[in-house]
């Protein structure tokens, strides 16, 4: 599941460029017993199977390089996904991520081991493998050299407390919807004041919540302005 995610696009040039490296480890190594088992019945009876406490604890044991390592566990009960969070984790030199199945782990991981529980939103999945997935991937975007144009990451959506600008490319016209004539006007003023504009409209229409934050001077002019075209009070 992770190598073919891993074996490609951006997170593969970042590992090849020694930007980052990522290990897989599979519990199974970490296990005593002659079928390798890692999980068992939960306590109490109920269906389903729970992760052991030991392979998991062995693994983070071996794995861990030093007391700064930060171990996570993709939990949907963990603290949710987001840019700040994904920034964070690019700041820990080693971060281990526990990958849960079935009805998860035994609690005692949770309680000793793990620093923080990590969710990547209100549903369930069947195994925290998707998830430690887009965990790398949102992560890895924060790590010097790993995206391309440093300013790609600077104008993605969250990244200033807004959405992200809308994008055009080549043709001018398809099917007779054209790209706004400001791009091409050369006035790199204007493009900008045009972007910081749309990026406005665009969280003002999808995510209005994150406007719920001390505005700069220029983006309180920005939505008046909106709202006046707008005819909002
Ligand atoms: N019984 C658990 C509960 O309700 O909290 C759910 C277990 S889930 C079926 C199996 C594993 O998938 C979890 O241990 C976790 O690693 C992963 N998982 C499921 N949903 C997730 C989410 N929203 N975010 C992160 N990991 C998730």
């Amino acid at each position: 599941m992770f190598g073919s995610v891993f074996s490609g696009g951006v997170i593969r040039k970042a590992v090849e460029k020694g930007l980052m490296e990522i290990r897989v480890h599979d519990l199974r190594d970490y296990t005593f017993d002659r079928h390798r088992q890692v999980d068992d019945r939960p306590y109490g009876g109920q269906e389903g199977m729970v992760f052991k406490a030991e392979p998991i604890f062995r693994a983070v044991e071996d794995i861990r390089e030093s007391p700064e390592t930060r171990v996570f566990l993709l939990s949907p009960q963990g603290r949710k996904l987001d840019q700040r969070l994904a920034e964070e984790i690019a700041g820990f030199s080693q971060v281990v991520l526990i990958c849960g199945r079935y009805e998860g782990v035994d609690e005692r991981v949770i309680e000793t081991l793990v620093h923080e529980e990590i969710s990547i939103g209100d549903y369930v999945i069947t195994g925290g493998e998707p998830a430690a997935i887009v965990v790398v991937d949102a992560a890895s975007r924060f790590i010097p050299g790993v995206v391309g144009k440093a300013e790609s990451v600077a104008h993605d959506s969250f990244a200033a407390g807004r959405l992200d600008f809308p994008h055009y490319t080549r043709p001018r016209d398809f099917r007779g919807m054209k790209v706004p004539q400001v791009l091409f006007s050369g006035d790199h003023a204007k493009i900008e004041r045009w972007r910081k504009k749309k990026a406005l409209e665009k969280t003002l229409g999808k995510r209005p919540d994150l406007l719920d934050r001390e505005l700069s001077p220029e983006e309180n002019e920005i939505l008046e302005e909106i709202r006046k075209e707008r005819k909002e009070p």
